[in-house]
């Protein structure tokens, strides 16, 4: 006999995917809506592509990887956007995480070193109609001058320690969520939060990373 896990079904898929994400402590009812929106199945390509609705990391292309689910419903939580807020997101990658933040917030900039990365995660942007998310190559390490400051900031590659320019880019009030360590080990994700005397850092868990490599890519 076959158990019909309903892999098929679009819908049976999402709640499953939604109570993997309950399970994991990803709580908060409008980042569970804003995840429920967007299709992970659109962000991995090739081989791993039916692994998509799994709560695991997977490859992308550049030798990067998409994020764990939870991970980023956890990330995206501990940001904790606001409708009117900018937000400045290190690391487009596949562009999932700034599809999530895009329902979230009023203006999502992200910056990939990877042009092939930018370019393929804008234009699932559009099939999207996700206007609000503006991709750029850049090194994020030195932060987007241009349009600082921000809201938000969230770095989705780990750092040795929280990037200066990012920090400075940072508004009274704002929150950054930034993964610390070293880059071959397990590091710690943290919350910076800006008060007007200076910075509060909260640790929140372990996490693991591909590392923040200063200077673009060649791809
Ligand atoms: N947020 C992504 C996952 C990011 S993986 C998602 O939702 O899929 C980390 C990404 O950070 C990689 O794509 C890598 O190219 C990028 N990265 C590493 N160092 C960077 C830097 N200095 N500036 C911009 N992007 C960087």
């Amino acid at each position: 006999m076959t158990v019909d896990h309903g892999d098929d079904d679009p819908a049976e898929r999402t709640m499953r995917f939604l109570f993997q994400l309950r399970s994991r402590g990803v709580t908060d009812p409008r980042v569970l809506a804003a995840m429920e929106k967007i299709d992970r199945g659109l962000f991995v390509r090739g081989q791993f592509a039916d692994r998509a609705y799994e709560d695991t990391p997977l490859p992308i292309p550049c030798g990067q990887t998409i994020s764990q689910p939870s991970v980023v419903g956890l990330m995206t939580q501990s940001l904790n956007p606001g409708p009117r807020d900018t937000v400045l997101e290190i690391g487009t990658g596949s562009g999932y995480q700034a599809a999530v933040l895009s329902g979230l917030c009023r203006r999502v900039y992200t910056v990939d070193r990877h042009k092939r990365l930018v370019h393929e995660a804008e234009a699932i942007f559009r099939h999207l109609g996700l206007h609000n998310i503006i991709a750029q190559v850049a090194d994020g390490s030195r932060g987007l001058p241009d349009q600082a400051p921000f809201d938000r900031i969230l770095v989705t590659a780990a750092a040795e320690d929280p990037p200066g320019p990012l920090l400075a880019q940072l508004k009274i009030g704002g929150i950054m969520v930034v993964p610390v360590g070293q880059s071959d080990a397990v590091q710690t994700l943290i919350r910076v939060t800006r008060s007007d005397t200076g910075f509060d850092y909260d640790e929140l868990r372990q996490v693991r990373f591909v590392p923040l490599v200063e200077g673009l890519g060649q791809t």
